[in-house]
């Protein structure tokens, strides 16, 4: 099966073996991996660290059911404790995004005794039928009919109609902080400050997905830092385990009180916790969501210069740390597909006309400079 986001499905590219921000192909082939796969990978691929912690307990315990608690798991509930904003310390371990954000669903609908969402339009919040149905396209959503009810979209950025959608009867609003499918569209921070006001009013919650921009992708480790606020709930997934799948949703206590009994075979799996503490621990102990703020302003400010200097066919870069989307005046698709195979440089689409750069959160000012050169290539 191929997915929408197969970009080369004449010409699949097979990888073999990743190390840093380099991917091999099976024919020798290197590529420049500006995608991290998904914003999977924010240490680069195969950290050594997460290798060496994985086959550590991989050797130690596999799997045990989550009624014992064991060492890597408690481990890693307690570090997501620490590093969550706010205070956002009850933590909640699944198996991928759309879990993470089905169970904030769940305990955001338990805990308000309501039954609303305010969502926005161009969101993505996962493809199972409950985050389904916070998902905004309708390719992704016509054939799985009918969904839950009580959704109500609002245009995104607009906080008028956010506070008009808002209302005693509303169990939560889910944004995310930058949409990341929908285009590579930041919220701005006053339109978050105002979702915080509008939700609080309304004793609803807030719940920010931060899936694809948490764990240091916008220079802070949560998007939502940068805009001063701590919603009730957040959800992470994606590189929070260098690829291995976990969701984590965060909560308040209020929230955390709705959880009744919902619950996962394989939530908190041992070797997956493990990869995710060394994940956090390296991307603290390295500054790495402060690399991402660096060299993303720089990336940012070269790509400009260059669509200036080269008459480049961009309508605009935008983005925050190294979550940014450059819009083309021409199919994004054929951009990638040139981009991968003249320019050996992998990144990724968000929608018809933007080309996503989501690469490592460890590249430096040179791999940056190397991406520029071959988009000033392709698109020239
Ligand atoms: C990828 C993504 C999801 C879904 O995560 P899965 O692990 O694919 O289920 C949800 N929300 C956002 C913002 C995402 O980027």
């Amino acid at each position: 099966m191929t997915g929408e986001g197969f970009v080369f499905s004449e010409k699949p590219i097979e990888i073999e073996s990743g190390s840093g921000v380099t991917l091999t192909a099976s024919d020798g082939t290197e590529y420049l991996d500006f995608g991290a796969s998904y914003a999977c990978t924010p240490l680069g691929h195969s950290p050594p660290a997460v290798v060496d912690a994985i086959r550590e307990q991989a050797e130690e315990l596999l799997y045990v059911q989550g009624s014992y608690p064991v060492a890597a798991r408690t481990a890693l509930q307690e570090q997501l404790g620490e590093v969550a904003p706010g205070d956002l310390s009850k933590v909640w371990l699944c198996n991928s995004g759309t879990e993470a954000n089905e169970a904030a669903l769940k305990f955001a609908r338990s805990a308000t005794d309501r039954e609303n969402v305010v969502v926005a339009k161009r969101a993505f919040h996962g493809r199972t039928l409950g985050a389904l149905s916070l998902t905004w396209k309708d390719d992704y959503r016509d054939p799985f009919g009918p969904l839950p009810g009580g959704v109500e979209f609002v245009p995104y950025g607009d906080e008028a109609a956010l506070a008009e959608a808002v209302d005693d009867e509303t169990a939560a609003v889910f944004l995310e902080p930058i949409q990341g499918e929908g285009g590579v569209h930041p919220a701005g921070d006053a339109y978050l400050r105002t979702a915080r006001e509008v939700t609080e009013e309304a004793s609803a919650a807030l719940v920010l997905d931060e899936i694809q921009t948490g764990v240091g992708r916008t220079g802070t480790m949560w998007a939502c830092q940068s805009a001063g606020i701590v919603p009730d709930v957040l959800t992470a997934a994606k590189g929070v385990a260098s690829g291995l799948p976990l969701g984590v949703t965060l909560c308040a206590d209020w929230i955390a009180e709705g959880a009744g009994n919902h619950g996962s075979t394989f939530a908190g799996n041992p070797v997956v916790a493990a990869a995710a503490g060394a994940t956090l621990t390296q991307l603290q102990a390295e500054s790495v969501p402060e690399n991402a703020a660096a060299v993303g302003e720089h990336l940012r400010a070269e790509l400009r210069a260059a669509v200036d200097e080269h008459d480049l066919p961009v309508r605009e870069v935008r983005g925050d740390g190294l979550m940014i989307g450059v819009e083309v005046k021409r199919g994004s698709m054929r951009v990638l597909r040139e981009l991968a195979l003249s320019e050996q440089l992998l990144a990724l689409p968000a929608g018809r006309s933007v080309v996503r750069l989501l690469p490592p959160l460890v590249i430096d000012e040179s791999h940056a400079e190397s991406a520029v050169d071959s988009l000033v290539e392709v698109l020239g």
